[in-house]
């Protein structure tokens, strides 16, 4: 039996953090859309150089270059339990393409877990990360643009998978630890469900 989940949520929402803790825990493997673009980034490929500019103004980088690296590493992870997935969808197209790709294995989408935090403590959070990590979209312009995207696409995306009764919506303001514990309780008794 696999399982698959979307953690959804605001930039800076906490998804990278939580999704780390709880992969190893349940065999289930990360997939992070902005982690692997910044992979390519660093390697300086003509993929990187291309979504760097865009990454950088807090656009969307196209369906197709994050709809293939997804495409590519859940070939690579054969043995994983399921997926989480962070950062993706974030277009209907996206959506779709996951949904496929994920029928294809005779799997499907089992829970979204949508991470709401307030702007104002994203922008706090953007702030802090800005010192901590020097990540070159965690600027003040950079946000302000990727927060409406952000309201755009999960205006979009949210009621793709409301519609088949997977969201469920969590407190993301809370202290990490506490994010956890409410994430697992979701996920023990979504899995043994
Ligand atoms: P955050 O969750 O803090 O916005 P991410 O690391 O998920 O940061 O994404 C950083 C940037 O990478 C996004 O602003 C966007 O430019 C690009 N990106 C990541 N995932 C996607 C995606 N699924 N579709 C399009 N662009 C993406």
């Amino acid at each position: 039996m696999s399982f698959n989940v979307i953690f959804f949520g605001p930039p800076a929402a906490g998804k990278g953090t939580q999704a780390k803790i709880i992969e190893t825990k349940y065999g289930l493997k990360q997939l992070s859309t902005g982690d692997m673009l910044r992979a390519q980034i660093a390697e300086g490929t003509t993929l990187g150089k291309q979504a760097k500019e865009i990454m950088d103004a807090g656009k969307l980088v196209s369906d197709e270059i994050v709809i293939g690296m997804i495409a590519d590493n859940m070939e690579k992870n054969p043995q994983a339990k399921g997926f989480i997935f962070d950062g993706f969808p974030r277009t209907n197209t996206q959506a779709q393409a996951l949904d496929t790709m994920l029928k294809e294995r005779g799997e499907k989408i089992n829970l979204v877990l949508e991470l709401q935090v307030d702007d104002e403590a994203l922008l706090e959070r953007i702030k802090k990360r800005a010192i901590e990590e020097g990540r070159s979209d965690d600027t003040v312009d950079a946000m302000k643009v990727r927060l409406e995207q952000y309201r755009d696409y999960s205006a979009v995306v949210l009621p793709y998978y409301q519609a088949q009764e997977a969201v469920i919506t969590i407190d993301g303001m809370r202290p990490v630890e506490e994010v956890t514990m409410q994430v697992e309780a979701i996920l023990a008794d979504d899995i043994a469900a």
